[in-house]
């Protein structure tokens, strides 16, 4: 049966926080979506997540991030015994800590952005046959009561670990399964230990003890001994755990979850196979320890959604969209390295690496936990520019700065960077490099700075990427063409025509945003939502 759909560009399976995050940068950028999702309503679990620094400050990027942090409890430092910690407090973020925010609240933020942009979330809608041809993917979704096909330009798999569109698009997803099944457990305790998360590591396995800032905590117990089995977990296992661990009993009661779960080990093949992507869990599945699992998937949406855009809009330059995977998998399968060696040493049974772990631990220098908490933040992770003009700092994390502007007050970076275009900052005293760049006026925000940004004593010009990594920085001296050759190769085309002033009608169409708005004239004017320019591009070849 066909079903009368209006047309759209994408379509997301999936409205998980991989899925909602992808459909909220889709829509930002003007490109028309719809996300498909199994579940009959929104999930209303109140598992606690922990987000690390870089999943907020992508957040940031788009104004996301502050209403998260209002929702999330603030953690510190995560205690490793012996003194030895991983200490989020000190990082070069304007979020040096974990947050740990309830994944529904997370879905439920991303949700209210993505209908404010115009997205539609169809639930108890279930993705179950797919078939692609040079020009489109079609979709076949069915309900309780109705069966249809549904078409997009593309398609992107969000639909998780069993990921239905991976399996239709053939794409293999190699790995395993670990023989062990932790227990997790989201309880409240009549005797707490110590406020503050904390890694207690006994022979063959460990506990793993976090406040959520509610009264409760999240406990995630992994041993060698903890085979799976189907029983369901009760709260006198939990206690003989806890027990074991603390050297107390905390008396857990009023549990809001309980389970046992298998870790599993597994990337797939390829990120995109033709007009069909993946992202998040149906990408890659790894061991929790770190908990990295949906603050990689929301990542992956961020670095997808500007190129998927670009492509759909017309002026993506030839393999932008290519990069998304060879970005995006080489990260993940160094995630799925680290935490599988971390899960094999915090479960070793072998009493001599037990002390090589105790001893790595107690004999850390401060440099080596410094970037032990950027990497599990997040805020090492740079994207080694294949291809495009060589300068200094290029695939580096451009760092949340406030900057002085000629003719502007100060602003922060980030901000100036929430309606999704590139950001080109000009320290140059004739401001060359902003007057070249007004040829891409609809996908590069130009701000011109009386001095280069700290940090970055000889990068003259600087031009940042929609997520937020630096794309090219040169000295003053730069010849113009290199910036010319820079902004081809990541930004297309130059326009044909002078971008317009978007006249105030323009702005009332415009999809509404909750970004606060910015200052700066030349980045404000998209803030709630692209350049007019952009949209009737977007207009012209959007279907
Ligand atoms: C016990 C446990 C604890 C965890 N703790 C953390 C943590 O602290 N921090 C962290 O970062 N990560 C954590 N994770 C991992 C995290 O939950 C996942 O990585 C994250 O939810 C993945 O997001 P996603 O959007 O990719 O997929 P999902 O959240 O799985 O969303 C996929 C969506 O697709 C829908 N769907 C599936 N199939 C179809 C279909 N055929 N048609 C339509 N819709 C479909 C599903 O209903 C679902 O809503 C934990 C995981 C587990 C199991």
């Amino acid at each position: 049966v066909s079903r009368n759909t209006p047309e759209q560009a994408v379509i997301v399976v999936g409205a998980g926080p991989a899925g909602l995050t992808l459909a909220c940068e889709l829509a930002a950028a003007g490109v028309s979506c719809t996300v498909l999702e199994r579940r009959a309503q929104p999930s209303a679990e109140p598992r606690p997540m922990a987000l690390h620094s870089r999943t907020l400050e992508v957040l940031d990027l788009r104004g996301l991030a502050d209403e998260l942090l209002a929702a999330g409890t603030r953690v510190g430092r995560v205690a490793l015994g012996g003194g030895a910690a991983v200490d989020f407090a000190a990082l070069d973020s304007r979020f040096p800590h974990l947050t740990v925010v309830p994944q529904a609240r997370v879905e439920e933020v991303l949700r209210e952005r993505a209908a404010d942009l115009g997205v539609t979330v169809e639930h108890g809608t279930e993705v179950w046959g797919l078939r692609q041809s040079g020009t489109d993917v079609t979709l076949q979704v069915r309900t309780d009561t109705e069966e249809w096909e549904e078409s997009a330009d593309y398609v992107v798999g969000c639909d998780g670990a069993s990921s239905a569109v991976r399996q239709l698009t053939g794409i293999p997803f190699h790995g395993g399964t670990y023989g062990i099944a932790p227990v997790l457990a989201d309880v409240r305790l009549r005797k707490p230990p110590p406020q503050e998360a904390l890694v207690l590591f006994e022979r063959g396995g460990f506990v793993f003890s976090l406040p959520c800032g509610d009264g409760r905590w999240r406990f995630l117990v992994a041993h060698r001994d903890l085979r799976w089995t189907d029983a369901p977990v009760t709260l006198g296992e939990v206690t003989r755990h806890l027990g074991r661990a603390l050297g107390f009993d905390p008396r857990p009661y009023d549990a809001a979850w309980l389970t046992r779960f298998k870790i599993h080990q597994r990337l797939a093949d390829q990120y995109r196979a033709g007009r069909v992507l993946l992202a998040g869990d149906a990408a890659h599945l790894h061991s929790p320890l770190g908990g990295q699992g949906l603050n990689l998937g929301v990542q992956d949406a961020v670095n997808l959604g500007w190129k998927l855009a670009a492509e759909i809009q017309g002026w993506a330059p030839p393999g932008l969209l290519d990069t998304y995977e060879s970005e995006r998998r080489p990260h993940a399968a160094q995630v799925l390295r680290a935490t599988d060696r971390a899960t094999s040493l915090a479960t070793t049974s072998s009493p001599l690496l037990g002390g090589a772990r105790r001893a790595a631990l107690r004999l850390a220098t401060p440099a080596a936990r410094r970037r032990t908490a950027e990497l599990a933040a997040g805020l090492r992770l740079a994207y080694p520019p294949a291809g495009a003009p060589a300068s200094a700092h290029a695939g580096r994390r451009l760092p949340d700065r406030i900057i002085s502007r000629h003719e502007a007050p100060p602003a922060r970076l980030y901000e100036l960077m929430r309606d999704g275009r590139f950001l080109l900052l000009d320290s140059t005293a004739e401001g060359t490099a902003a007057a070249l760049a007004e040829g891409w006026a609809s996908r590069v925000c130009t701000v011109r700075t009386p001095a280069p940004l700290p940090g970055f004593p000889e990068a003259a010009v600087l031009l940042a990427r929609p997520d937020g990594y630096l794309a090219w920085t040169a000295p003053a001296t730069s010849p113009a063409d290199h910036l010319r050759a820079t902004l081809l190769h990541w930004c297309g085309p130059e326009e044909r025509r002078p971008a317009r002033k978007r006249a105030p009608a323009d702005a009332a169409a415009a999809p509404a945003t909750k970004a606060p708005r910015s200052e700066d004239q030349s980045c404000a004017q998209a803030e709630s939502g692209p350049p007019a320019s952009a949209r009737a591009e977007a207009e012209d070849r959007t279907r």
